[in-house]
C-alpha cells in the first residue's frame, strides 16, 4: 500500500473521482441508505447518548490498563487451548500467518472481512509466497475479483453499482450478465461454498476480545466468518491490541453500538464467540486457533496521551457515510486501508509523518464525523493536532507555508488588510464567470469561489451609520 500512499497520489485520485458522477452517485446512494438506517434505529434507542458515553469510559478504562487486561487475555485464551502470538508489526503479523500456512500444509484460505489484514497487506504478501487468500465476505470478493482495494470499512463495494457487479461477474467468471442482486449473491455463493471445503486455514479478523474469558467475538452478517472460522482445521485471528473488553457485559453494550452505527441494525446477524479451538466432544470448529495480537504502531498512539481516544475506535464506518470528503471523493482516493476521516487521522501513524502528513487536510472540519462517533472520538481536534504539528516540524510543502506567511502578515496589518481588499476587488471582475464566482483552475475544473462582496464590511457599517447615535 506504502507506494500508493503519498500527497501526490491523494490529489490525483480525488482529481480522477470529482468528476466521476457515476462514483458520487454510487458513494451517495449507498451512505445515504446507511445513514437513514441509522437514524432510524438510533432515534428508536434513547438510551444511545448515555450508551455513548459508558462505550467511551470502557474503552478509556481498558486503555488505561491494558497490559493487565492484555495479560488476563493472554492466560485465559491459552488456558482455553488458542495459541497467543504478537506481531510488532505488519511484516512480524504476515510472517506468522505465513509460517502457520505453510505448516498447514495448503495452498487455499479463506479469509473473512478484516480490516487489520488490509492495514497490513496480508492478502499481497500470502500471494507473493503463492498463497491464494480467498476473499469470502461478498463486498470483499467483489473488490477482490475487481483487482482493488477495498473502499469502505464496512462495505468495501460501496463505490460499485450492481450493474457494475453484473458486469464484472460476467467478465471474470464468464457467465451470463444479471445485475439481479439475489443472482449475483447465488453465483457469489456457490462459487465460495466450495473454496471453504478445499481451504486448509481461515482468516478472520476480531472486533472484541474479552479480557475475562479469553475468547474473541467476530460480527458479521453474511455467516462467511462463521464458516471460515470454523470449517478449516486451522483458524488464524488476527486481533488490534486495542480491540480488548472487560467482559460479556462490555461486550452486550459494544454490540449494541456497533451495528447500530455500521448497518443502521439492531444486531448483526451473526455474533461469533469463539472461546478456543473445537473440543473432544464438539462437532465442529478448528483443530488448533491462533490469536496474533498486533501492535503495527498502537503502541505508539497510545504513548501519546493526545491522540489515545482514536484507539477506542469500533471501526464502523458511520464518520465515512457523513463525511462530506469522504462521500465526493471515494475510498479509493485515499490510498489507505483506513479511508475517511478516522483514516486521516491514523495516517501519520500508520504511513508516517511525512507521507501521512496530507490526509489531515483531507477534511472540511465540518464535525459530522464527531457528532455521529458511537464513542466520541473528537475527530476534527485529532485532525487539528496533526495540522499543528506538521506546520510546527516544517513538513508543509514550502509554497504553502509561503502562502500561510504572507496571509497572517496580511491580517494581521490593518491597513495592509483594506488594501489587499481594495486590490482584490478591483481585480475580481477580470476572473468572474457569468455567475459571479470566481475561476479557479484546478485539475478537477470543479472548484469556484464567490467573488469578493462589493463593498466590505466597514463600508457598509460606515455608510449606514451602524452604531453611530
Ligand atoms: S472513528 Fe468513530 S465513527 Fe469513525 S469508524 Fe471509528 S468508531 Fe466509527
Amino acid at each position: 500500500m506504502k507506494e500508493l500512499f503519498s500527497p501526490r497520489w491523494f490529489k490525483s485520485r480525488a482529481s480522477e473521482s470529482l468528476p466521476d458522477e457515476a462514483l458520487r452517485r454510487n458513494i451517495e446512494r449507498a451512505t445515504e441508505t446507511a445513514l437513514k438506517k441509522r437514524a432510524d434505529v438510533v432515534g428508536a434507542f434513547p438510551e444511545w447518548e448515555s450508551y455513548r458515553t459508558a462505550a467511551r469510559a470502557v474503552k478509556e478504562h481498558v486503555l488505561e490498563n491494558l497490559s493487565s487486561y492484555l495479560a488476563s487475555f493472554e492466560e485465559h485464551a491459552r488456558a482455553n487451548g488458542s495459541t497467543v502470538l504478537y506481531a510488532r508489526d505488519g511484516v512480524e503479523a504476515c510472517a506468522l500467518v505465513m509460517d502457520i500456512v505453510l505448516s498447514a500444509g495448503t495452498r487455499t484460505v479463506v479469509k473473512s472481512k478484516s480490516m487489520t489484514s488490509e492495514e497490513i497487506g496480508l492478502s499481497a504478501a500470502l500471494g507473493r509466497s503463492g498463497i491464494q487468500a480467498v476473499e469470502t465476505d461478498l463486498g470483499e470478493y467483489i473488490v477482490q475479483l475487481a483487482g482493488e482495494p477495498p473502499s469502505h470499512i464496512t462495505a468495501p463495494a460501496l463505490h460499485k453499482s450492481r450493474r457494475d457487479i453484473g458486469r464484472l461477474f460476467e467478465q471474470k467468471l464468464g457467465l451470463p450478465y444479471s445485475d439481479e442482486p439475489e443472482t449475483l449473491t447465488a453465483v457469489a455463493r456457490s462459487v465460495l461454498r466450495d473454496r471453504f471445503f478445499e481451504a486448509g486455514v481461515g482468516i478472520s479478523g476480531v472486533n472484541f476480545g474479552l479480557a475475562d474469558s479469553g475468547a474473541i467475538c467476530v460480527v458479521e452478517n453474511e455467516g462467511n466468518a462463521r464458516m471460515a472460522t470454523t470449517l478449516p482445521p486451522v483458524h488464524i485471528a488476527l486481533m488490534g491490541v486495542e480491540k480488548l473488553l472487560p467482559d460479556m457485559r462490555c461486550l452486550a453494550l459494544f454490540l449494541d453500538m456497533l451495528a447500530r452505527s455500521a448497518t443502521g441494525q439492531r444486531l448483526s446477524s451473526y455474533t461469533s464467540i469463539i472461546r478456543g479451538p473445537k473440543r473432544a466432544d464438539e462437532w465442529d470448529g478448528p483443530d488448533v486457533l491462533y490469536i496474533i495480537i498486533l501492535d503495527n504502531g498502537r503502541t505508539d498512539i497510545f504513548a501519546d496521551s493526545r491522540f489515545r481516544s482514536v484507539l477506542s475506535c469500533i471501526r464502523c464506518g458511520a464518520c465515512l457515510n457523513v463525511c462530506p470528503v469522504y462521500r465526493v471523493v471515494g475510498g479509493h482516493a485515499y490510498g489507505s486501508a483506513y479511508p475517511g476521516p478516522i483514516g486521516a487521522v491514523l495516517a501519520p501513524f500508520f504511513h508516517g509523518k511525512e507521507d501521512g502528513r496530507h490526509l489531515p487536510y483531507a477534511s472540511s472540519l465540518c464535525g459530522a464525523c464527531a457528532e455521529i462517533c458511537p464513542v466520541r472520538i473528537d475527530i476534527p481536534r485529532l485532525l487539528l493536532l496533526h495540522r499543528g504539528e506538521t506546520v510546527r516540524e516544517r513538513r508543509a510543502p514550502l509554497i504553502e507555508r509561503f502562502l500561510m506567511k504572507a496571509y497572517a502578515c496580511v491580517v494581521k496589518r490593518p491597513a495592509l488588510y483594506a488594501l489587499t481588499g481594495h486590490l482584490l476587488r478591483a481585480f475580481a471582475p477580470l476572473a468572474t464567470d457569468e455567475h459571479g464566482l470566481l475561476r479557479i483552475p484546478t485539475r478537477a475544473k470543479t472548484r469556484t469561489f464567490p467573488a469578493p462582496a462589493e463593498k466590505t464590511f466597514r463600508e457598509i457599517w460606515k455608510e449606514e451609520g451602524i452604531g453611530s447615535t
